[in-house]
């Protein structure tokens, strides 16, 4: 069974792998050992797609009335693609997440790929687990196998009638194990938490947010370069942080992506063993 795929840079690979073999209850003691030992590890940069449209009333129409508007001609999920571009020019691979309003087309989820990022849920319906389920498939058809997700919104608003505002880590761990999903990574403030595995599910509670509103003072981008030279520390960033945020934010962005080593999330699920 083929399901995951990533560039390995040091072979210039592409390499496909699958989890048709994980063991999960007699590895969990091993993989939560392995991950808090210090190891050289690449950083992972998780990117939320939120917006579908730069014009505001588009995208509104959009994520809010759940309109359809037709593809490209209109520029639906531009901010995306040029930071895929830049990307592609730094040779960074990352990890893209989408809500079910911002789902690419299949010809884009294969371009990403074969950039040798991964893609995954942007979960948005989180009150109830058949409505995360329900976004599961709705995701799937764009992006194939979905092995993980993030979740919208880190509890202060409540953005439609199924979205749970509040951030749970447990239920949405379960979330995880019940959709046989391997990852979750958190909206969690303080990116000195480490990695988790529990329940055959890889968790990471924290998040250094590129957006400063979410990020503690003493969570520099000089503190980022050097924990992440011994810490896979998660970095997370909306595309419009950059297309149609501050200079302070796009000045960060072109530091952390000039000294700071990333890897996709898959690659570091395969690290653990996981597969
Ligand atoms: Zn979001």
């Amino acid at each position: 069974m083929w399901i995951g795929s990533y560039i390995d840079w040091n072979s210039s690979k592409f390499i496909q792998f699958n989890f048709a073999n994980v063991h999960i209850n007699n590895s969990e003691r091993f993989i939560n050992k392995l991950l808090e030992a210090k190891v050289r590890m690449p950083a992972i940069l998780r990117i939320d797609v939120d917006t579908a449209y730069q014009n505001r009333i588009l995208n509104y129409a959009r994520v809010n009335k759940e309109v359809f508007l037709g593809i490209d001609s209109l520029g639906y999920l531009r901010s995306c693609k040029v930071i895929a571009d830049d990307l592609f020019e730094r040779g960074i691979t990352a990890s893209f997440f989408f809500l079910p309003f911002t789902l690419p087309s299949r010809e884009f989820v294969q371009e990403l790929m074969k950039e040798g990022h991964n893609v995954g849920l942007h979960a948005v319906h989180t009150k109830e687990y058949t409505d995360f389920s329900a976004d599961v498939q709705t995701a799937s058809k764009s992006l194939g196998k979905i092995l993980g997700f993030t979740k919208h919104g880190s509890g202060k608003f409540k953005l439609s009638r199924s979205h749970d505002p509040n951030y749970n880590p447990d239920k949405f761990i379960d979330f995880a194990r019940m959709s046989n999903l391997k990852f979750f990574l958190g909206n969690g403030e303080n990116p000195n938490e480490g990695w988790q595995y529990k329940d055959g599910v890889l968790y990471s509670p924290s998040a250094f947010w590129l957006n400063r509103n979410y990020r503690e003072d003493n969570f520099t981008v000089d503190w980022l370069i050097k924990a992440s030279r011994d810490r896979d520390v998660v970095v997370l960033m909306h595309p419009e942080d950059v297309t149609e945020g501050t200079n302070l934010m796009t000045r960060e962005y072109e530091r952390i992506m000039g000294k700071v080593e990333f890897m996709p999330v898959l690659q570091k699920i395969e690290q653990t063993g996981m597969k």
